[in-house]
């Protein structure tokens, strides 16, 4: 399917890493990037499999000191498939010449595909074909097959078949003076004739993972007889298979490989599981039918339907595929979380950050069992979260930053600045707000989908001690009459401290303050909402007292947010007092500058010192409420919040602000969405090409960005069609861009699958007539209607639904 196909033609060395990265297949519980079977790390190619959870701990002794860091462990490399031709080395693409070369991603059937044809040193002309899945249908499994055609010649063929566990970390340059090392040998072993099986333990955290895998030759239908021969050590195994090829007569190679890691249920030895599970296994074109069909099934909940523009079309469907790489139905009870990176590489380490509020919107409109679940990760951390509060004299929960296997504080304090060379100070754990992120999370999950159990037994609980937490950490002014909040970062990471301060942090980050004055407010209001007996109850285990709640109620009205004399909202206290940047000198001087910190230090100077953002940061408060909802919380606090205040402040940041993050991209495309629909589609474009085109430099290939991807979603789903829930009502206002005119999707609302369809100037909604759907309310402005299942209901749209006037 030409809308489903990303493709690249010829093999292009410098690209290499990146598209392995862009052609990685998983299914919510292991992801493999899209190396060539057949080569191993090198400077070109990096094998790399990772499974949702497998975490290790190691140390470095960086100059003298040592240095902690936990990282998503690259599991044993289980692609390897070697061709030897008459005895000869095993062939590497940069060894023979390229007749032609096809490396291709089908993203519907998530499956990864390699075509080549290739003249060796002897004049031998070979095609292979080579496709390979990991199976949405049955979790813990894969499958790799090869087509071999000899074109001129007859012979004789070895393939090796290998799991290869003498692995280590080493996916991200800036990384490699740090322990990569994560794996000791267990033992291999092999089951029957065809099954070889490795099984290895992480270092630290002592986990259990093995991989085995079933090689089998065929021609046609029917099996070839091979000679077997084995090679094992304790940290690497393979078979090597011997039999003759002729001109023109395909043989195909199946490679079935099952993975079981001490984490899975059900399982007493992983080895024995995993080498088991092979052998039984299903072959190759059975088991990709499964796949298919899983995937197939998938998409009919995720797809977006855009018939006006190829590219966006292709690039969405991209991105959908990758988010069901990481996080799927598989993914509900791996007690996982959402990796900033996705599952492909180890740039961040496989950390979970504040990403998820980019992630969550398109997931829970789509698979909320999923969202449930990825919200589970952070309630089983909770405790973690209470415990770094505790430490630091506070009280309530205190999420990390950057949170890893068990929620403790993973954010490294030095980091590597690769302009400079140097190692320097990182104080990114300052971002407090990921607990307000958790706390909005929690609430619009609760608000897609009503559902109050999980809102009763966990995501209460979260929310009243996240509040807490601000409770704890902010201070009265009396002077003012206001809560403060002191020796914070917010989302904009170029300000850490103020210029020439010995104290971390910064006083009153607007963006943190406000979201703290609205979570103080629904915090208050949650217990309300449970059943008397659990707010009870609740209330007795965090020994919560009603002077506590009223000094939420009391924070929601009188939180402090700084603005600057013209009435602009104050990204911090002392904004406005800082220096201009030269942005046209920078951007004459450095090309693209939007690591302007790296530049800036490399420079000897010092980001603090300006007015400038790496991203959104006030400008997140105009993309995560809704106008009303947002003027609502200033009216409350007792602050003007004015027609034109959106407007004016995003101009204004939008001025100072690099794009350090592409997640800005997406925030910027999100809130200009409805001032200047140029502008938003601009940014949307500029993100959803972000790791396509690679344009962080090279971070792409150190694993896709999760947030970005969905965040563009998200514009799609939310921030075009103007979707917000008031009251339990789906609201639309739609502003569409004209090249998203007929934008189909699919989303459940409430339990209630909806199909969505903007056509010929009308919104239509329906319900599918089957399945356990209850009536839901939809509407745009006060016409508000109740849809029950097996109805459709169209609503006329103000300009066809668009956001400029069409061109006719
Ligand atoms: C961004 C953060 C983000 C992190 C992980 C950083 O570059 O500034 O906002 O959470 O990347 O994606």
């Amino acid at each position: 399917m030409k809308d489903f196909a990303l493709t690249f033609d010829g093999f292009d060395p410098a690209e290499e890493g990146l598209r392995e990265a862009l052609t990685s297949t998983g299914n919510g519980y292991l992801c493999s990037r899209g190396t060539a079977e057949w080569e191993d790390a090198d400077g070109v190619h990096y094998p790399g499999t990772y499974v949702h959870g497998i975490y290790n701990r190691e140390t470095t002794i960086l100059g003298g000191l040592p240095v902690l860091n936990e990282d998503l462990v690259n599991l044993p490399n289980w692609l390897v498939l070697k061709l030897r031709i008459e005895g000869e080395d095993a062939i590497r693409l940069a060894d023979v010449e390229l007749l032609s070369y096809r490396h291709e991603l089908d993203i519907h059937q998530a499956t990864v595909i390699r075509d080549l044809r290739f003249r060796d040193h002897a004049g031998r002309e070979t095609a292979l074909r080579s496709r390979r899945f990991v199976s949405m249908a049955d979790v813990h499994h894969a499958g790799i097959e090869w087509t071999l055609t000899p074109q001129n010649w007859s012979g004789r063929v070895e393939l090796i078949s290998a799991i290869d566990g003498r692995v280590t970390n080493k996916g991200v340059a800036r990384y490699k003076p740090l322990e990569g090392r994560h794996l000791d040998p267990v033992s291999p072993r092999t089951f029957g004739p065809e099954v070889i099986a490795l099984k290895v333990q992480t270092r630290q955290s002592n986990l259990y993972v093995s991989h085995a895998a079933r090689t089998r030759v065929f021609e046609g239908d029917e099996p070839v007889a091979v000679e077997r021969g084995l090679y094992q050590m304790e940290d690497y195994i393979h078979q090597v298979l011997a039999f003759d090829v002729h001109q023109g007569t395909p043989v195909r190679v199946e490679k079935m490989v099952a993975f079981i890691n001490s984490r899975d249920p059900a399982t007493s030895d992983t080895l024995e599981r995993a080498g088991t599970s092979a052998l039984r296994y299903s072959d190759f074109s059975d088991a990709l039918q499964r796949h298919v069909s899983a995937s197939d099934e998938l998409w009919r909940d995720c797809d977006m339907v855009v018939p006006g523009d190829d590219r966006v079309q292709l690039l969405l469907r991209l991105h959908i595929g990758h988010l069901m790489q990481v996080c799927s139905h598989h993914t509900v009870d791996l007690d996982a979380g959402v990796p900033a990176r996705g599952l492909n590489g180890e740039a961040y380490r496989g950390h979970v950050f504040w990403d998820e509020l980019y992630v969550y919107p398109f997931l829970t409109f789509r698979m909320p069992e999923v969202t449930r679940g990825l919200l589970m990760y952070r309630y089983r951390r909770l405790g973690a979260a209470q415990a770094a509060a505790h430490d630091a004299g506070l009280r309530g929960a205190m999420f990390p930053w950057q949170s890893g296997s068990d929620g403790k504080e993973e954010t490294q304090r030095i980091h590597l600045n690769p302009l400079s060379g140097r190692w320097e100070p990182d104080l990114s754990h300052n971002q407090r707000h990921v607990s307000a992120a958790i706390f909005y999370n929690i609430w619009h999950y609760f608000q897609a989908t009503n559902d109050l159990a999980f809102l009763a037994d966990y995501g209460a609980e979260m929310m009243l001690e996240i509040a807490r937490f601000w409770a704890s950490i902010a201070v009265f002014n009396a002077e003012r009459g206001r809560y403060e909040i002191h020796g914070v970062m917010g989302p904009d990471e170029f300000h850490e401290k103020y210029p020439d301060s010995t104290e971390d942090g910064l006083r009153n980050n607007a963006y943190t303050n406000v979201m703290v004055a609205w979570l103080c407010r629904l915090a208050h209001d949650v217990l309300a909402l449970l059943p008397k007996s659990r707010a009870e109850a609740l209330c007795e285990r965090l020994d919560l007292t009603d002077e506590e709640l009223t000094g939420w109620e009391d924070m929601s009205r009188r939180m402090y947010v700084p603005f600057h004399d013209d009435g602009i909202i104050s990204q911090f206290e002392g904004y406005e007092d800082l220096e201009e940047l030269d942005w046209d000198a920078y951007r004459a001087k450095y090309g693209n500058i939007q690591r302007l910190d790296r530049i800036l230090r490399a420079e000897g100077d010092d980001p603090n010192r300006y007015k400038l953002a790496k991203q959104a940061d006030t400008v997140m408060l105009f993309f995560l409420f809704a106008e009303d909802e947002l003027a609502e919380i200033f009216e409350r606090l007792d602050y003007a919040y004015c027609s034109d205040t959106a407007r004016r402040n995003i101009a204004y940041y939008d001025r100072r602000t690099s794009h350090g993050s592409t997640l800005s991209f997406v925030t910027h495309a999100g809130v200009l969405a409805a001032y200047d629909p140029r502008s938003s589609w601009e940014r949307f474009l500029v993100a959803l090409e972000s790791d396509l085109r690679d344009i962080q430099g090279g971070t792409t290939q150190e694993g896709i960005h999760m947030g970005v991807m969905c965040g563009t979603l998200d514009l799609v789903q939310r921030s075009y069609p103007r979707i917000h829930i008031r009251d339990g009502v789906l609201y639309f206002d739609p502003r569409l861009p004209r090249r998203l005119d007929g934008l189909r999707f699919a989303m459940t609302f409430r339990g209630t699958p909806l199909m969505v369809a903007f056509e010929g100037g009308c919104l239509r909604l329906s319900v599918h007539p089957e399945g356990v759907s209850r009536p839901v309310r939809v509407g745009i402005g006060s016409d508000v209607r109740d849809l029950c299942p097996g109805e459709s209901t169209s609503f006329v749209l103000k300009n066809n639904g668009l956001a400029e006037p069409l061109v006719t």
